[in-house]
């Protein structure tokens, strides 16, 4: 069952996202073309693969509606990615990720110590996941790194992998660089 420790990248390791943006790369790269390997498929491998990610308590499962909105979250993810890759804009895929990640409910939080922090508004599971998945996304765009988390262009790849490379115009992933 290693294929569902969301922290195993294939192969190496040398284009792995830093911080939080690992998380959205090990998600998105829970669909692979070659090898078919869908992490997700089903509602209980999701649940699985989340809770392992400790996205989702153990004693809780997604409903048929929530395994297919995180799917169209995955998608939509994988499809900004691959905008990444190609440096052009793509705003149906980022209109879909918009929607997708509202799920989350973020708002922003600010405790009496003034301490502020993004959370999600909603005590449901589905909606905390989805926030995590938005904070991190948030947070990689602050620090700058959420342009270089790109798919791989070589055909039947379309892995998620980090660009850090000094031009940040890479565009395959490290098992096919050039
Ligand atoms: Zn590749």
């Amino acid at each position: 069952m290693t294929g569902l420790n969301p922290s195993a990248t294939p192969a190496d390791s040398s284009d792995r996202a830093p911080g939080p943006l690992h998380l959205i790369q090990s998600f998105a790269n829970t669909l692979s073309a070659d090898p078919d390997v869908d992490l997700l498929r089903t509602r209980e491998e999701a649940a699985a693969w989340l809770r392992t990610a400790a996205l989702l308590p153990a004693d809780v499962g997604l409903t048929n509606s929530e395994h297919a909105a995180l799917l169209r979250l995955r998608t939509s993810i994988r499809d900004v990615l691959a905008a990444h890759t190609d440096g052009r804009e793509d705003a149906e895929a980022a209109a879909r990720l918009t929607r997708a990640l509202a799920d989350g409910r973020l708002v922003l939080t600010v405790d009496p110590a003034s301490t502020v922090q993004l959370a999600s508004a909603a005590r449901a599971s589905y909606p905390g996941l989805v926030a995590a998945f938005a904070i991190a996304v948030a947070g990689s765009a602050a620090s700058g790194t959420w342009l270089r988390l790109k798919s791989c262009a070589v055909p039947h790849c379309g892995r998620a992998f980090h660009d850090d490379s000094a031009s940040s115009a890479a565009a395959r992933c490290s098992m096919h660089a050039a």
